[in-house]
């Protein structure tokens, strides 16, 4: 197993945590997914993701460039459509309803987010639950509620868990702390972490937690999804706990080009006290986007 590199370690921990390798765990996943593109492709069916973006926000169009991207390597059909920022409610709508309806389209994903005022939330509803890719459906939230995880699950979650079983984390019975509580990563990551056969006992905190640093403490799996750089400190951690950090966060960095460098969550100092951790990038971004194709080739294979 690779490790974090000793210039980002304490010297209380010489040997290191152990790199949670969303690279290496997604490319797995995206074999296995390329094996049941061929199965699917036997009995003449091409799955298909079809990824609407609504506006130009930058992060956006790099996220949406990555699925692309994905698709190609797994073999997976992708067709994007792009919708300008002043895009009304009704419009979105309307292409969402043709996807809906259209045979040829197994996967439908929304990019978030949708222009300011916007409501998300009713755009979610409106996609077929058969077709809802990112798992964000009221229907397929609350299969997860019910601990039916055959379907279609939010990718950022199940990349969580499918990373800290690859890394060998023991799940069974251990004390797991999120950090967030959106209904995108923080909820569904715990229901994952807390269902029958994972069986990690779960903390679920947020803005509001008033000793979210004695809490993360005891933590031996702990899950970083807040969106503030670096929050997550080193005398945070139980030492050999296994950290995921699912944060994407832009810091100001006039020494490079770009001027900014993306940070996660999660101080690199934590990688001297852990016994596993995810980098920013590299780590859960990679597992996302695995999961997605995963997902994709789950819709085709049920339609
Ligand atoms: P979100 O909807 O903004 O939720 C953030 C959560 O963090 C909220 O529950 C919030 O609490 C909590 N929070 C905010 N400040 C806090 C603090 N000081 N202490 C403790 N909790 C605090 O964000 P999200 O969609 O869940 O995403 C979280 C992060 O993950 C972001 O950086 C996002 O970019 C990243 N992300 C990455 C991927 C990926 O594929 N790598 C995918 C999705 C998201 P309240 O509920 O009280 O406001």
């Amino acid at each position: 197993a690779r490790k974090w590199s000793s210039a980002t370690l304490f010297s209380n921990n010489s040997m290191g945590a152990m790199l949670l390798d969303g690279k290496a765990c997604g490319a797995e996943v995206e074999a296995e997914v390329k094996a049941k593109v061929s199965d699917l492709e036997a009995q003449g069916i091409t799955p298909h993701l079809a990824v609407v973006i609504v506006g130009d926000d930058p992060a956006s169009h790099v996220y949406v460039g990555a699925k692309e991207k994905a698709c190609a390597r797994v073999g997976v059909r992708s067709t994007r459509i792009d919708l300008p920022s002043s895009s009304d409610f009704a419009q979105v709508a309307d292409v969402v309803q043709k996807l809906n309806n259209d045979d040829s389209v197994h996967g439908i994903l929304v990019q978030s987010p949708l222009p300011e005022g916007m409501d998300e939330l009713a755009i979610t509803d409106m996609i077929d639950p058969a077709k809802d890719v990112d798992g964000f459906h009221p229907v397929n939230l609350g299969r997860l509620v019910q601990g039916r995880v055959d379907g279609l699950v939010p990718c950022t979650p199940a990349g969580v868990v499918r990373l800290l079983e690859w890394g060998g984390v023991d799940l069974s019975g251990k004390s797991a702390v999120v950090i967030g509580r959106s209904r995108i990563v923080g909820v569904p990551v715990s229901l994952l972490l807390a269902r029958k056969g994972v069986d990690a006992t779960v903390t679920i905190t947020h803005s509001r937690t008033s000793d979210l640093a004695d809490t993360c403490r005891n933590a031996d799996i702990l899950i970083a999804a807040v969106g503030m750089a670096e929050l997550v400190q080193a005398d945070w951690v139980k030492p050999g706990a296994a950290v995921v950090d699912v944060g994407v966060n832009r810091v100001d960095d006039s020494s490079r080009e770009s001027g900014y460098r993306l940070a996660g969550d999660v101080h690199p100092d934590v990688a001297g006290v852990a016994d596993w951790l995810s980098p920013v990038p590299g780590g859960v971004g990679p597992m996302t986007i695995a999961m997605l194709m995963l997902n994709t080739v789950t819709a085709a294979s049920n339609l």
